[in-house]
C-alpha cells in the first residue's frame, strides 16, 4: 500500500519539490501529512491515542518504502512519528498524550523536535537553551538550528537546560515568544522543511514539561527511534538508485552494445546488490530483535552505521553508470545521494555512531 502511495501520489511530484525555489512549489508538508495519517503511518508503532500498534518492523518497511522515493518524505514520518509523538508518548503525561497524539496521528497537528542548537548537534549536552522556573511556570530562552518542520509545525518538542538537567517540553508554536524560519539553500534533503527557531521568554505551564523525561537520556531515547527508521529507509533509498540503474544500463548503449553487457558494469552492479542484500538484512534482523524487546543502542548504532554508508556509496555508484543523465533530476539518483549526506549527518553522524560501537566493545568512552 505504501509502494503504491510513494509511486502514485509522491514520485511524480518528488523533483519539482525537490528543485522549487518559491515557496508555492515546495513540499506540501500539511497536505502530504494529512493523507499519509489517513494511511495510518503517522506514529505506526505507537499504541493506543490513535496511533496504529503496528510491529516495529512493519514500521520499519514503511519507511524503506517512503525512502525509496526520497530521504525527505521518510523524514516527515520519522520526526513526525518517532520524535515528536515518540516523546509525548514515552515521556509525557496522560493529558499530553491525550490532548496532543490523536491529531498528530491523524497528521492533523504537526510536530517537530527542538534538539540540535547552532554551536551543539553531536554533542546536546552543551545545550545553551534554558528554562528557569518563575512562580508556577517555566521560562525558555535559546535558539535551535536545523530542525525539521519547525516552521510549519504546530507543536514542538524543545529540549531545555535547567537546575534539574536536560529536561523537555511539549510547547505550541502559537505561544508568544516562540518564532521560527525556514532555513534555505540546502543541497541536500530539499523535499523536506528545515528550520531554526527561537525562544524569547517563552512562558509555559508547569504542565507543558514533560514529566517523565530527566536528563539527556530523554532525547536520547527518542534518537534512537528514528535512528531506526532510518536503518531500514536508507535500504529504500540504496534500492531505487540500484532498480533505476539496472534499467539504465540495460538499454544505454556504449561502444556498440548495452552498458549491462560489460564485466566493469556486472561487478559494480554485484557488489551493490550484495551490500544492499546485506543492509536489507541487517535491517530485517534489528527490526526483529526490536519486536521481541532486546534490541540495544549500540545495535541500532551498527544499523545506521553500515546501512546509511552503504546506501551512499550505492547511490554514488551508480551516478557512476548513469554517466552525465546521471546528475540530473530525470533520474532519481543524484538526488539519493544528496539526501543521504544529511542522514549521514542527522541522528548522529557516523563518528559518533563509532564511538557509541567502540564504547560497546571497550568499555571505554572516547566522546571528549
Ligand atoms: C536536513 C537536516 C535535518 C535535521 N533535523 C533535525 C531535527 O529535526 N531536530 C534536531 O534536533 N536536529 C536536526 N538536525 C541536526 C543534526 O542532528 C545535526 O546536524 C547532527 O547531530 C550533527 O551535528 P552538527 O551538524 O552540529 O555537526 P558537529 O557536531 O559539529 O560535527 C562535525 C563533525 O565532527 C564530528 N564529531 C563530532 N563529535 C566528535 C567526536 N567526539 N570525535 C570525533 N569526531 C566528532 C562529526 O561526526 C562531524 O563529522 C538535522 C540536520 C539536517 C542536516
Amino acid at each position: 500500500m505504501v509502494r503504491e502511495f510513494g509511486e502514485q501520489r509522491l514520485r511524480p511530484h518528488v523533483a519539482e519539490w525537490f528543485e522549487a525555489a518559491r515557496p508555492e512549489d515546495k513540499v506540501p508538508v500539511r497536505e502530504l501529512a494529512a493523507e499519509i495519517g489517513k494511511l495510518g503511518l503517522l506514529g505506526m508503532h505507537l499504541t493506543g491515542y490513535g496511533c496504529g500498534g503496528s510491529t516495529a518492523t512493519a514500521y520499519g518497511l514503511v519507511c524503506q518504502e517512503l525512502e525509496a522515493v526520497d530521504s525527505g518524505l521518510r523524514s516527515l514520518v520519522s520526526v513526525q512519528g518517532s520524535l515528536a509523538m515518540f516523546a509525548i508518548h514515552r515521556w509525557g503525561s496522560e493529558e499530553q498524550r491525550q490532548q496532543w497524539l490523536p491529531g498528530m496521528a491523524a497528521g492533523e497537528l504537526i510536530g517537530c523536535f527542538g534538539l540540535t542548537e547552532p554551536d551543539f548537534g553531536s554533542n546536546p549536552g552543551g545545550m545553551r537553551t534554558t528554562a528557569r522556573r518563575d512562580g508556577s511556570d517555566w521560562v525558555l530562552n535559546g535558539s535551535k538550528m536545523w530542525i525539521t518542520n519547525a516552521s510549519v509545525a504546530d507543536v514542538a518538542i524543545v529540549w531545555a537546560r535547567s537546575k534539574e538537567g536536560v529536561i523537555g517540553f511539549v510547547v505550541p508554536t502559537s505561544t508568544p515568544g516562540f518564532s521560527a524560519r525556514e532555513m534555505t539553500h540546502k543541497l541536500s534533503l530539499r523535499a523536506s522543511v528545515t528550520s531554526e527557531f527561537t525562544l524569547d521568554d517563552v512562558r509555559l505551564p508547569e504542565d507543558a514539561k514533560l514529566p517523565g523525561a530527566q536528563g539527556l537520556s530523554g532525547p536520547l531515547a527518542c534518537l534512537s527511534e528514528a535512528r531506526f527508521g532510518i536503518v531500514f529507509g536508507a535500504v529504500g533509498a540504496a534500492r531505487d538508485c540500484l532498480e533505476t540503474t539496472l534499467e539504465y544500463v540495460g538499454t544505454r548503449e556504449v561502444f556498440d552494445k548495452p552498458l549491462a553487457g560489460y564485466q566493469l558494469t556486472q561487478a559494480k552492479i554485484a557488489d551493490m546488490a550484495v551490500e544492499l542484500s546485506k543492509a536489507q538484512l541487517l535491517a530485517l534482523h534489528l527490526g526483529r530483535l526490536k519486536d521481541d524487546g532486546r534490541i540495544r543502542p549500540e545495535q541500532v548504532s551498527v544499523g545506521k552505521l553500515n546501512n546509511v554508508r552503504e546506501a551512499l556509496k550505492i547511490a554514488r555508484e551508480c551516478r557512476t553508470l548513469l554517466g552525465a543523465n546521471g546528475v540530473t533530476l530525470e533520474y532519481p539518483v543524484l538526488r539519493h545521494a544528496n539526501n543521504l549526506e544529511s542522514v549521514l549527518t542527522y541522528e548522529g553522524t557516523s563518528e559518533v555512531h563509532q564511538l557509541v560501537i567502540g564504547e560497546a566493545l571497550t568499555g571505554v568512552s572516547a566522546f571528549r
